[in-house]
């Protein structure tokens, strides 16, 4: 059997990582490359693998929400980053959140342990020769970027992101905030979430103030409009926009979105409030809450002016200010096949954001299908394409096939699967948990009949 027996990964964030361990798990000597802490990304903090940014949510974990099914996908094909995830949980309602310094120690950790893998801090600035998997994300470093441009032959693409606040719990009133999960849903009794509730008045002095707020001007992007060195186009990812623009697009918009208060009461008025502002754990700890759905990019000081007019964080002290941040991605359609493998290199694979996939739980899903693939490429056997009906092939699927003109990134959703015929006079919820059972049943028939899923033999 002919095959190389070593992989590069350039990258070891989320998709980096369970790459790099899906592929040494299948016998491939890995190096794994990470530029931190030499170099960072301006939103990375710590030199620690899989360091998540934002959120510490890796979405829904209720089994007939698109998250919920990759969730369950990831698990049933050996994820490491999933397990370490389930290892490190905080309660956050119906989702699936983590300590997120506990989860990056542990990724850490058991990748530093494999015996398969060697981990090399430096900037990766060009394309290297064999098997590799790129997987340097939203925030890949200028340089690599520019060879990538070059590489794809495509224009490289812009878009814009926002980071939400985070506070620290102490300072937030209890005796305004209150904890409940939306229609009690959450695990622990007493509620998952912090909610600063918001009547009418409350909420227009804030949504006025919120619209009077100084931004930060995006440099890096009107540089890169004037530079004229390549295209650059400004447009949000709908699911991350900032909330005020947000709110920009109608005074109620914040109050049917992230401020919304359905399924939630306030136990000093026995009312549903007109808004509520839901805080998250951020830390195993519990000492830090982010401010849900709240990404936004004024400035510092405006943030504590304005989100102290919400009740209860009137002395609200911030850990991390909210920010907008640049996302790097390639046109995936002209570039990957279904099983990211590039078009253009057979033994150079994409995973990630890079790749075109939005959400921690799709980058990692990704990573895993990279590295059993970019494996199974270099021990000559056929690449993984999952069926289309399970979450993890549907997305690959849209990579591959979205209109390569106008391309912009998926994140796991129901929208991406086939119909499910039988089911269009269903309600949606419904739709979606019949999709998820038909997914979880063509997972189980393509574990069974494909030892592609299996851990390779070492070689
Ligand atoms: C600021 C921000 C906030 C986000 N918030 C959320 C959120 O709340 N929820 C959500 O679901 N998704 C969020 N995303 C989207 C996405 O899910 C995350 O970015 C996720 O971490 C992407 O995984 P990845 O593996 O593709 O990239 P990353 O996890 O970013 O990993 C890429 C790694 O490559 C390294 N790297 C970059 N360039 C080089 C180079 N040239 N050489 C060597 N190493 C390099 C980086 O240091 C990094 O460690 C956010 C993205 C950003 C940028």
């Amino acid at each position: 059997m002919s095959h190389k027996s070593s992989l590069l990964v350039a990258g070891g964030g989320l998709a980096g990582t369970e790459a790099a361990w899906q592929a040494a798990e299948r016998g491939l000597r890995v190096t794994l490359i990470e530029m931190r802490p030499g170099k960072t990304t301006g939103a990375h903090r710590t030199d620690q693998l899989a360091e998540l940014v934002c959120s510490n949510s890796l979405g829904s974990a209720l089994p007939d929400r698109a998250t919920g099914l990759l969730h369950h996908e990831l698990r049933r094909m050996g994820s490491l980053l999933i397990s370490c995830a389930d290892e490190c949980r905080v309660p956050a309602g119906g989702a699936l959140a983590v300590g997120r310094e506990a989860f990056a120690q542990r990724v850490t950790e058991r990748l530093a342990a494999h015996p398969n893998i060697t981990l090399q801090r430096e900037e990766i600035t060009s394309i290297p020769e064999g098997p590799c998997i790129l997987a340097t994300g939203p925030l890949t470093s200028d340089a690599f970027a520019e060879t990538l441009a070059r590489f794809t032959g495509a224009e490289q693409l812009f878009f814009f992101d926002a980071l939400a606040p985070v506070v620290e719990r102490d300072s937030v009133n209890l005796n305004t905030a209150f904890r409940a999960s939306r229609y009690e849903r959450g695990e622990n009794e007493a509620g998952d979430y912090l909610n600063c509730p918001m009547n009418r008045t409350e909420y227009d002095t804030f949504i006025t103030a919120l619209l009077r707020a100084e931004r930060i001007v995006l440099k890096s992007f009107e540089q890169a409009i004037e530079s004229g060195v390549r295209a650059a186009r400004k447009h949000f990812f709908e699911g991350c926009l900032p909330i005020e623009i947000m709110a920009a697009r109608g005074h109620d918009a914040l109050a049917f979105g992230p401020l919304r208060p359905v399924g939630l009461t306030d136990p000093r008025t026995g009312r549903r409030p007109h808004a509520v502002l839901q805080l998250r754990q951020d830390d195993l700890a519990g000492s830090l809450c982010n401010l849900v759905g709240f990404q936004t990019n004024l400035k510092f000081a405006e943030q504590e002016r304005v989100f102290r007019l919400i009740p209860g964080l009137e002395q609200a002290v911030f850990a991390r200010y909210g920010q907008m941040h640049r996302n790097t991605y390639i046109c995936a359609p002209a570039v990957l096949h279904p099983t990211l493998q590039s078009r253009l290199r057979d033994d150079l694979f994409f995973a990630g954001q890079l790749a075109g996939i939005e959400g921690y739980a799709g980058n990692i899903a990704s990573g895993l299908l990279a590295g059993i693939n970019a494996t199974r490429q270099s021990f000559d056997t056929p690449l993984l394409e999952l069926p289309r009906t399970t979450m993890l092939g549907a997305l690959m699927h849209y990579l591959a096939h979205a209109p390569a003109d106008h391309f912009q990134p998926a994140k796991a959703n129901f929208g991406l699967l086939p119909d499910l015929p039988g089911t269009e006079r269903l309600g949606k919820r419904a739709r979606a948990a019949a999709c998820a059972e038909r997914a979880r049943t063509d997972l189980e028939a393509a574990l069974e009949a494909s030892p592609a899923l299996a851990l390779h033999p070492a070689g």
